[in-house]
């Protein structure tokens, strides 16, 4: 009984020693056979030859003579919503490749007033309409303030 015991242990021991160390004498000791696959460029990353070694996995990059990444192929900006004068507005265009998009914000727009009335067709604002005044209306003013002076006298 007592010398089964002794040998189970030395099996033991012995199938430690080899769990342990194992694969590091595998690692070591492979011959590596390695297939290479070619790995087309996306959008962000570099193509690359990925070498696979069919022995033992293991497997490494070459990004020697790779193609470099092709960048989005991104659409027109179309509209998500519309710039008003009180609110600024977003455009998005998407990549045609890998569907990454991205968004970008319009600046709030100038007042509207078609109708000329000094108030904003959107927002009912009031809209500042630039009073050009120019020498020749100055001059006009000024006869009309003279004209009414000679009238209220010689009236
Ligand atoms: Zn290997
Ligand atoms: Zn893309
Ligand atoms: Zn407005």
């Amino acid at each position: 009984m007592k010398k089964i015991r002794c040998t189970l242990s030395v099996i033991l021991s012995l199938l430690m020693l080899c769990t342990v160390f194992a694969p590091v004498a595998l690692a070591a000791e492979c011959p590596h056979s390695y297939s290479v696959t070619n790995v087309a460029p996306t959008c962000v990353e570099d193509g690359y030859a990925l070498y696979v070694c069919s022995l033992c996995g293991d497997n490494y990059k070459n990004y020697d003579g790779a193609i470099k990444a092709l960048g989005h192929s991104y659409s027109d900006w179309y509209v998500l919503d519309e710039a008003t004068c009180l609110n600024e507005g977003h455009s998005q265009r998407d990549c045609s490749r890998c569907g990454a998009s991205q968004i970008k914000t319009v600046a709030v727009i100038d007042h509207v007033d078609e109708n000329t009335d000094g108030v904003c067709d959107v927002c009912n604002s009031e809209v500042k309409v630039e009073e050009v005044f120019s020498p020749f209306d100055w001059l006009i003013a000024f006869f009309n303030f003279l004209r009414q002076w000679f009238m209220d006298i010689f009236a």
